[in-house]
């Protein structure tokens, strides 16, 4: 079966454009089109084999530790260094690009509610 690539594969391939804030051989990182916090990133592995979170934790648990890693630093050079990290998993959580990615939300504070719409 072959299925349509994504809007992030699309991206990673430069067929449509994004604010990218990171980039290595296995990682991408843009800027959300639709920003939930004032600071409001994607790390997005460029493999497109793994549709959530618990797909790349099982499969390959180091790329996961690099995003991770890559987010924990986006969000020092962007904010504070103070964030959530996202891992929507499933349309009933909200998840709406099948290819696994971490939401970075910082610039703000879970009690001014900034932080909190997600
Ligand atoms: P999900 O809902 O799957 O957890 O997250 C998908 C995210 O991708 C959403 O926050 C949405 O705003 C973002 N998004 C969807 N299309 C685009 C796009 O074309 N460019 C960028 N930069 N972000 C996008």
């Amino acid at each position: 079966m072959t299925t349509e690539p994504s809007v992030f594969e699309r991206i990673i391939a430069r067929e449509i454009p994004a604010d990218i804030v990171f980039e290595n051989d296995r990682v991408i990182a843009i800027k959300d089109i639709a920003p939930q916090a004032p600071v409001h990133l994607l790390v997005i592995p460029k493999t497109a084999e793994y549709a959530n979170a618990g797909e790349l934790a099982a499969a390959d648990p180091q790329l996961l530790a690099e995003i991770v890693g890559i987010a924990n630093r986006l969000a020092g050079e962007h904010a504070n260094g103070q964030f959530r990290l996202v891992f929507n998993t499933g349309a009933d959580a909200g998840q709406t690009v099948f290819h696994v990615h971490a939401h970075v939300l910082a610039g703000g504070t879970l009690e001014e509610g900034s932080l909190g719409r997600l």
